[in-house]
């Protein structure tokens, strides 16, 4: 409504939703703050603390009064630990200029987009695909068109791909592994995208937050890896998943020369650096030995089957995921199609709370997303409300 007397918001907004996924947790905490027990599966966070020695390194960089503005783009030892990293283990062909330090991966995604994107330009992405991106586009005034995965499996991606170009693409937004399905695309598939992208001449921006939780077959694959395509590609990491860091708001983009500068302003106006104290904790991350890794993963392995194992056992359709920290069960045919009303039958009765499948694009509708990066306990007490939940519904 307008208010008389006051500038409304600026018109853009009437085009952008606001997280539908932080719509589901403020329902949830409605509930827990009248008192009732919620088995939460909605969220999606490593279910560890942050590693001792990140917060040890922290605390150092505080003791050494660390605490004033360093380059907007990042402290120059963080940036070396960064092109090191990506340079030995994605393959990328980064020099000392490529990283920018962002305030975690939605910064460095919202960067990317404000630096490629201009209004009417179309962005290729395929679906379901995480929540945010389709808003962060229309921020921009621009367009997503959306490339069912399943299809494009089915069909062949360029044919789908060249299916939904148009003049007005502007770039392809991929994200392997994919947040809701926990889907990892093949180094076949990979190589198929980028050689569309090549040769159509568009952009890439590779969304890679969740490289290192990969749980078994092919490794990860950076698109910016393969021949002719750092070139083209801003590749998007962040340390909230990999080193359970969700708060700390750290992460770091890789940008070849012909968008640095755009890209370099957009960091310096939007936040003018990432807090120098946590640049310093994030280089401790870079540098934790690879046994910290290999513990997370046996951690969130143990967690994906035993949930999986659950689910089929209270009546869900099922296939377990290689990688992320996600399961995207079909709605069991109890509940019905329909994944929002689904969702909230759930939450009000068996006080189990999931993300309804249709935020993540109408390819996800017919499913809910539950996180497996929780306690055994949740996973215990959800799957026993879920099973007394469809005895009692059948
Ligand atoms: N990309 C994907 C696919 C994600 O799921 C998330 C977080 N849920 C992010 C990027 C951003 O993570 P953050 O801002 O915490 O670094």
């Amino acid at each position: 409504m307008t208010e008389a007397g006051f500038p409304q918001a600026a018109r853009r907004f009437e085009s952008v939703g606001f997280s539908e996924i932080v719509k589901v947790r403020n329902r949830v905490l409605e509930l827990l703050a009248a008192g009732h027990k919620v088995w939460r599966f909605e969220g999606g966070e490593p279910y560890m603390p942050t590693p001792q020695p990140i917060k040890d390194a922290m605390t150092e960089a505080l003791a050494k009064n660390e605490t004033r503005y360093a380059p907007s783009s990042g402290v120059p030892e963080l940036r070396r630990a960064i092109v090191e990293k990506v340079r030995a283990k994605n393959g990328i062909p980064a020099d000392d200029e490529s990283p920018i330090v962002v305030n975690g991966g939605m910064h460095g995604l919202f960067s990317a987009f404000a630096t490629l994107l201009d209004p009417g330009d179309e962005v290729l992405m395929f679906s379901p695909y995480w929540t945010p991106i389709t808003d962060v586009i229309a921020y921009h005034g621009a367009v997503p068109v959306l490339v069912p995965t399943q299809q494009a499996r089915q069909n062949g991606f360029t044919v789908a791909l060249a299916k939904h170009r148009t003049p007005k693409t502007r770039l392809l937004y991929w994200n392997s592994p994919t947040n809701p399905t926990g889907d990892v695309f093949s180094r076949a598939e990979c190589e198929e995208i980028c050689a569309f992208v090549r040769d159509q001449g568009l952009a890439l921006i590779s969304d890679e937050a969740y490289e290192d939780l990969i749980y078994e077959g092919e490794k990860h694959v950076s698109p910016a890896s393969f021949p002719g395509m750092f070139e083209r590609t801003i590749t998007v990491f962040t340390l909230s998943k990999t080193y359970s860091m969700t708060g700390w708001r750290a992460g770091y983009v890789l940008v070849p020369k012909r968008w640095r500068l755009p890209m370099q302003t957009v960091v310096l106006y939007s936040i003018n650096g990432v807090s120098t104290p946590t640049q310093w904790a994030a280089l401790a991350a870079l540098k934790l030995p690879d046994d910290f890794l290999v513990e997370a993963r046996a951690g969130y392995r143990r967690r994906r089957d035993a949930l999986v194992a659950g689910l089929r056992a209270a009546g869900f359709q099922i296939e377990t995921p290689r990688a992320a920290l996600y399961l995207f069960p079909k709605v069991s045919s109890v509940l019905g199609p329909n994944s929002a009303a689904a969702a909230q039958h759930l939450l009000s009765t068996a006080r189990v709370a999931t993300v309804p499948g249709v935020v993540f694009g109408p390819e996800g509708e017919g499913h809910l997303r539950f996180s497996f990066s929780v306690s055994e306990e949740t996973i215990r007490g959800g799957i026993e409300a879920l099973k007394t939940l469809s005895t009692a519904t059948v």
